[in-house]
């Protein structure tokens, strides 16, 4: 499922906000609603511009504002900080501009289309992972992780393994769980869907990254 890069920018000016999916009817029609937008600078940010060395990088604002969809009314909440950073024009010539910076959105835009018939556990964690990827990478991740573990279930694919004790040949074993490699594995064999494999198999490594390491960028997790 192609993902449209241009649309998920860490920071955009606010007046160039992308037109966003909307989580409800999918159409890229999502628009701030007018006079919601509200930035605030702290005191401290304040206070720090009466220092000679004041740059404009130093400030610290935050902001809130809502977005609707003009197709069927669904709000979406937004929230995160001003990123000060130089903005170029045509020619080149650049100036300091306050670009936001969401650090979460609710209800989260859908970065992919999601199928009709997905299964409604896989999508609650996937709509989740939407959510996380404004504030968490690695957490983002390891959602969508889970989300082929719920698929993984959805397909009956098993979670345990009897593991035989090598000194007690005669009984039956203790349940072990699978890990999702061997259940990706064996959804694989059992119903031939071998061109899911590489696929599955990318988003549980992504999955570990996220959980173990936590150092995901923005363009892979994309
Ligand atoms: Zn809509």
């Amino acid at each position: 499922m192609a993902v449209d890069r241009t649309l998920w920018h860490a920071s955009f000016l606010p007046t160039e906000i992308p037109h966003f999916p909307c989580p409800r009817c999918s159409k890229p029609f999502l628009g701030i609603v007018k006079d919601t937008l509200h930035i605030e600078e702290t005191r401290s940010s304040k206070n720090n511009k009466k220092s000679p060395e004041w740059e404009p990088e130093w400030s610290d604002e935050k902001f809130v504002c809502l977005l609707s969809c003009s197709k069927c009314g669904d709000i979406v909440a937004v929230s995160g900080r001003i990123s000060v950073e130089p903005n170029y024009d045509d020619d080149g010539d650049w100036q300091f501009a306050g670009f936001l910076e969401p650090m979460s959105m609710y209800p989260a835009p859908h970065i992919i289309t999601l199928p009709q018939k997905l299964p409604s556990e896989v999508r609650s964690e996937m709509e989740l992972a939407f959510q996380l990827f404004w504030s968490d990478f690695g957490a983002c991740a390891t959602k969508i992780r889970t989300s082929v573990e719920r698929l993984m279930d959805h397909f009956k694919v098993a979670r345990f393994r009897r593991a035989k004790d090598p000194k007690k040949p005669a009984a039956p074993g203790k349940l072990k769980p699978l890990d999702l490699s061997s259940r990706i594995d064996k959804f694989i064999s059992t119903t031939g869907a071998i061109v899911h494999k590489e696929h599955l198999h990318a988003l549980r490594i992504a999955g570990n990254l996220g959980t173990h390491n936590n150092t995901l960028t923005r363009t892979e997790m994309l």
